[in-house]
């Protein structure tokens, strides 16, 4: 495995996506936008997985799954979201290949195979959910309906990146029912809280939590929370979104409920996801020029062990040691491999477990064995350490508790060093251009100036911060009066 990567200050770009292909997570395929996740991508994304599902099922959600397909009627039912998802639809319009009469070997769509009605590959679920829910849901005794599933959707999308943003992905989207607006728009709050505990505490991710303006706002929803992370390049990224939905389905699909009265009323709607692009967050939140650097929640294996030795009779003598110390890790719950290939040699395994961002390795050989200690070298911060064999297991536990919560401070204090506040448009460009980062300004609330600072500047309103101190100005464009600081950056 070829090691050296571009370094970050040369070029981000470059270093992320050799970063993604080197550290065997994933590679692009043989279709335009989408990817193969490798097995060693796909067992991050599976530790992401098992997390936030038991998450979901801790605040009473079930999992079900919906097909890949929605018929075109269903899809336009709900106005502004077939609209807003129009432009990135795979449909599908016939149903069999036959043989090409005019190209031996070749195959060709069967013109008498047409579809009476044309398929839209899901670009997110609502539509086909919601015309199911309208036979579920009759009375108010069947909600709350907390539902999740775990699935792939396809988003035509024009300029991708691997895992940032690929035309098909892999997600998870939340799809509730309830009685009350009220009820509801807890559910949204709660779930964009839920992303929120997970990206910090399991992910190691600093997020801001927010809402969207109109123009960002999910298509279909009435609100739509987020939450946003800045990558060390200081281009921020949606790492997820919670969306509140009024009645907007319930009334496409006409889905009411007689509530306890006996009064007919329409159903109101949460749908939340997260996807496969919070690999691409893992990456350009800790990552360095050496690859990649993974929080201990996060790595398919915390612990990496590599026997230096010489012939078969010393690794048999080391291997001994070896299995008792990963029989205590095991034992404290730490996940450990032993690399005892005899194809490679120890500088090149140090360099592959570095590159894919093993948090510890230890390293054991005849002389270790003989002093009772063994070196243990930090992912992290690329540093070693001779330490005591006895009570290794304890040490290495604490260790990786250690380095979970400094790769969450690093992060942060970055994060907390990239929000600038700014109160007029000559700074707001210095700042951007400069430092980068979120900007945190007055706006006067309309979309139109929301599109011209975009326009001069390719900024975003990332989100209007939910916990930001309600302080009124006047905005950083317009002038106008504003009820609060929003935060800008240039995103992902
Ligand atoms: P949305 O349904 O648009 O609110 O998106 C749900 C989640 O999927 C958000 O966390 C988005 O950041 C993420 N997402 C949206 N589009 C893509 C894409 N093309 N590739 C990967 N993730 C995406």
């Amino acid at each position: 495995m070829s090691k050296n990567l571009t370094s970050r200050s040369e070029d981000y770009s470059k270093w992320y996506n050799e970063l993604v292909v080197k550290a065997d997570l994933a590679q692009n395929s043989a279709v335009r936008g989408c990817m193969v996740i490798k097995p060693y991508g796909y067992a991050i994304w599976e530790k992401m997985q098992a997390e936030l599902d038991r998450m979901f099922k801790e605040t009473g959600h079930q999992n079900a799954y919906f097909p890949l397909f929605v018929p075109k009627s269903l899809f336009e039912a709900e106005e502004k979201n077939a609209e807003g998802f129009a432009k990135e639809c795979a449909v599908v319009t016939h149903y069999r290949l036959q043989n090409d009469p005019d190209n031996p070997g070749k195959l060709r769509v069967d013109p008498e195979a047409k579809l009476e009605e044309e398929l839209v590959v899901r670009p997110t679920s609502e539509a086909i959910i919601w015309s199911t829910y309208k036979g579920w849901i009759q009375s108010y005794r069947d909600l709350p309906l907390l539902i999740n599933q775990w699935a792939n959707v396809v988003r035509w999308e024009m300029r991708t990146r691997l895992f940032l943003r690929t035309a098909e992905f892999l997600w998870q989207e939340g799809h509730t029912a309830h009685a009350t607006k009220k009820e509801a728009l807890a559910e949204a709050e709660l779930m964009n809280n839920v992303y929120a505990d997970f990206a910090e505490n399991f992910m190691a991710i600093p997020v801001i939590k927010g809402t969207k303006t109109e123009s960002e706002r999910f298509a279909g929803a009435d609100e739509t929370y987020c939450i946003e992370a800045l990558m060390q390049d200081g281009k921020a990224l949606q790492a997820g979104t919670s969306h509140f939905l009024g009645q907007n389905f319930a009334k496409a699909f006409d889905v009411k409920f007689a509530n306890s009265e006996g009064t007919q009323e329409y159903v109101w709607a949460t749908s939340w996801g997260v996807s496969t692009r919070l690999m691409g967050a893992l990456i350009m939140t800790h990552s360095d020029d050496q690859g990649l650097v993974l929080p201990p929640n996060l790595a398919p294996n915390q612990v990496v062990i590599v026997p230096i030795y010489k012939g078969a009779e010393q690794l048999e003598e080391l291997s001994s040691t070896v299995q008792g110390i990963m029989k205590g890790l095991r034992a404290l719950g730490v996940t450990v491999k032993y690399d005892d290939r005899d194809t490679f040699r120890p500088g090149a395994k140090f360099a592959q477990h570095e590159l894919q961002g093993v948090p510890l390795r230890i390293a054991i050989g005849a002389r270790d064995l003989a002093n009772g200690t063994v070196e243990l070298a930090r992912r992290d911060t690329l540093t070693k350490e001779s330490v005591a064999l006895e009570g290794i297991e304890q040490h290495v536990k604490d260790l990786l508790d250690e380095i979970q919560n400094a790769l969450f401070e690093k992060a942060y204090s970055y994060r907390e060093e990239h929000i600038t506040e700014v109160d007029t448009f000559p700074e707001f460009k210095k700042v951007l251009k400069n430092k980068g980062g979120f900007i945190s300004a007055h706006w006067d609330g309309t979309a139109e100036t929301e599109d011209r600072i975009k326009e001069y500047t390719k900024a975003t309103i990332r989100c209007i911060p939910i916990d930001g101190k309600k302080e009124e100005g006047k905005c950083v464009l317009t002038g106008n009066p504003s009820k609060q600081r929003v935060l800008f950056a240039k995103a992902y």
